[in-house]
């Protein structure tokens, strides 16, 4: 194995990643930083096919072009790391480190090991800094693989700079290119592993997150932001499973606007909506961390409160209820709502249990509105 051989077998993978990576770009890709990683690659590629080709090409192309670009690299896949985490960078400083190991680069000319010495440092607090990032408080469902590729960027953190000690202090005065391997062999191994693991570990880190979004979002009701009905179905699945085993109770408050046809015969449809978001945000500032609101369908809501019984459930269905009117302002009528509250009770399906809220809702309509009964 010689150096040459090696980087034209590095750039083919990156020229390969990069390839698959513009042709499956998608505008999604602008907002995790894939489509910066696509960038850095193909940068990264160039660099090392003009690299690879030193003593072949004019210095100026190898050595200088060769290093921007592998400089360039370095900076976009820094910058593709923090926009994924969403932290701030400092172009600033990024274009002040292409530039020191471009000028270093040119003024080292053909003594490539010199480039190589200083390369070695200036990317290895790189990689430290991308590692360091990638190591600190992954999101869950992401803490494996992120943790994954901050260990490659670590290794490559610790090796780079150690490499580039070891390289001025032998003081070769060999070609670097046709510097015979020996040590340095297990680096360049590593080099492959950690194209792939950093590759394929962001593009899993991009693939997870997306997938915890459109999940998210499935479970989500557009207008208000509170869970929707699929939601609903499911945490009250999980709620009535958990009292049956554990007989630990808890409450469901269904919650209705008052009169809330004339806010869109009045106000028109797209007030109507507004009023609708506001609602749900005033429902929801009104809990405690452990209940959850739901919308049930058009203007009624559903709240689940884990372990509270009726006492418990009438005093917050009650707070709720306060929590939720608005006083008449600027026009807009003033707003109510009527509430239904029920307890679990033990052999209760979601029928029942919500057939209970409902009745009792119904009851508060027609003892005239903006009251709270309980089922
Ligand atoms: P009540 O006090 O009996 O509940 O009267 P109400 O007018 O609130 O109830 P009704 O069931 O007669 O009407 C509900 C209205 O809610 C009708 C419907 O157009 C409106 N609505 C339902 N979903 C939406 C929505 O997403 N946006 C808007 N703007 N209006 C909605
Ligand atoms: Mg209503
Ligand atoms: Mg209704």
């Amino acid at each position: 194995m010689d150096l040459r051989t090696l980087l034209i077998a590095q750039t083919c993978a990156l020229g390969a990643t990069a390839v698959m990576l513009w042709i499956a770009r998608s505008d999604t890709d602008r907002r995790n930083g894939l489509r910066t990683w696509m960038l850095a690659v193909t940068s990264q590629a160039i660099a090392y096919l003009l690299l690879a080709n030193a003593g072949r090409l004019p210095v100026l192309a190898s050595a200088l072009l060769g290093n921007l670009l592998g400089a360039l690299s370095v900076a976009l896949f820094f910058v593709a790391i923090r926009q994924f985490l969403g932290m701030a960078y400092s172009v600033v400083r990024l274009a002040a480190m292409v530039g020191l190991v471009t000028v270093v680069a040119t003024a080292a000319g053909s003594e490539y090991v010199g480039a190589t010495i200083f390369n070695g440092f200036a990317y290895g607090v790189m990689e430290l800094l991308n590692g360091r990032a990638l190591w600190r408080s992954p999101p869950a469902g992401l803490a494996r693989v992120q943790r994954l590729v901050a260990g490659a960027c670590l290794a490559m953190g610790t090796l780079l700079p150690a490499r580039a000690l070891a390289l001025a202090l032998a003081r070769s005065d060999a070609d670097y290119l046709n510097m015979p391997l020996t040590w340095q062999q297990p680096i360049y191994v590593f080099g492959f592993l950690y194209i792939i693991v950093t590759n394929l570990g962001f593009l899993q880190m991009c693939k997870m997150r997306a997938e915890a979004e459109v999940r998210q979002q499935a479970m989500t009701d557009g207008l208000t932001g509170v869970g929707n009905r699929r939601a609903l179905d499911g945490a009250l699945d999980a709620e009535l499973a958990l009292a049956a085993r554990s007989a630990q109770p808890f409450s469901v408050v269904m919650v209705d606007i008052d009169h809330f046809k004339s806010i869109n015969d009045r106000f028109g449809h797209r007030a109507g909506d507004a009023s609708l978001a506001a609602f749900a945000e005033r429902l929801r500032s009104g809990l405690r961390a452990q209940d959850r609101a739901f919308r049930y369908g058009g203007e009624e809501f559903c709240v689940l409160l884990p372990h509270t019984d009726t006492a418990g459930a009438k005093t917050m269905a009650e707070r709720l209820h306060r929590q939720v009117a608005l006083p008449d302002q600027a026009g807009m009528p003033a707003q109510a709502a009527s509430v239904g509250v029920t307890a679990w009770q033990p052999g209760d399906s979601a029928d029942t249990l919500l057939g209970r809220a409902d009745q009792a809702l119904y009851r508060a309509k027609a003892q005239g509105r903006d009251r709270v009964e309980i089922g």
